[in-house]
């Protein structure tokens, strides 16, 4: 996007929602580096790092009282309590990554629809599991020793699910390299919409002869 100046600056907001355990941190991710000028938005959260995750990177991990903070001085573009933790998006980061970039939210369905009444834009995605005996392994080999949070994680994925229609794409990760090749499709394609070529260019394109 950045060198290409037949495109509107403004970048897109790819939003992306899906039960824990649908794959859809990994798909964000790597659609992020597969794709030039994609930003990943890290989010805030109240939640201990996993093992392997990396502060600043993954997360930006933060106290609750932090968290609160930040709630009161408007700082979060949207946020939500999840699994008894907070997350939220940083504004000021967002905007900052948008200015040059599309960004991609890997954020809940609360999240998702905070965003829509306050941007009336954006590409809502989401992501679905091939069948729930799937979702429960991938959700056990992750959290191996919490049955209580693995129960939470079930029925907030159950929730969660009911409100696919609020979504425009709906992915099923089943293989993932074809569910990874899907939300690059629809990211690309968005890329192309009229609305996001600079008219002006194009007149001038038309009338350069
Ligand atoms: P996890 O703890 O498994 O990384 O994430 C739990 C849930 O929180 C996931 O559904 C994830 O999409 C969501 N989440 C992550 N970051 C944000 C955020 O900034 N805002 C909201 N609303 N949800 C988030």
């Amino acid at each position: 996007m950045k060198n290409e100046r037949w495109r509107i600056r403004k970048g897109s907001l790819f939003v992306v929602s899906a039960p824990s355990g649908a794959g859809k941190t990994t798909l964000c991710y790597e659609v992020s580096k597969l794709i030039p000028d994609l930003k990943y938005s890290i989010s805030c959260t109240t939640r201990m790092p996993r093992s392997g995750e990396v502060n600043h990177r993954d997360y930006t991990f933060v106290t609750t009282d932090k968290f609160k903070e930040m709630i009161e001085r408007g700082e979060f573009a949207e946020w939500a309590e999840v699994h008894g933790n907070f997350y939220g998006t940083p504004i000021k980061e967002l905007n900052e990554l948008r200015n040059q970039n599309d960004v991609i939210l890997d954020i809940d369905t609360q999240g998702a629809m905070q965003m829509k009444r306050r941007y009336g834009e954006g590409v809502y995605i989401f992501i679905l599991p091939p069948s729930l005996e799937v979702l429960e392994e991938r959700i056990r080999k992750r959290m191996a020793n919490s049955e209580l949070e693995i129960k939470s994680r079930l029925k907030k994925a159950r929730e969660e699910m009911a409100g696919y229609k609020e979504y425009e794409y709906v992915i099923i990760n089943n293989v993932f390299s074809e569910a990874r090749s899907e939300l690059e499709s629809i990211i690309l394609s968005e890329r192309c919409r009229r609305e996001r070529i600079d008219s002006g260019w194009v007149e001038r394109l038309i009338s350069s002869a």
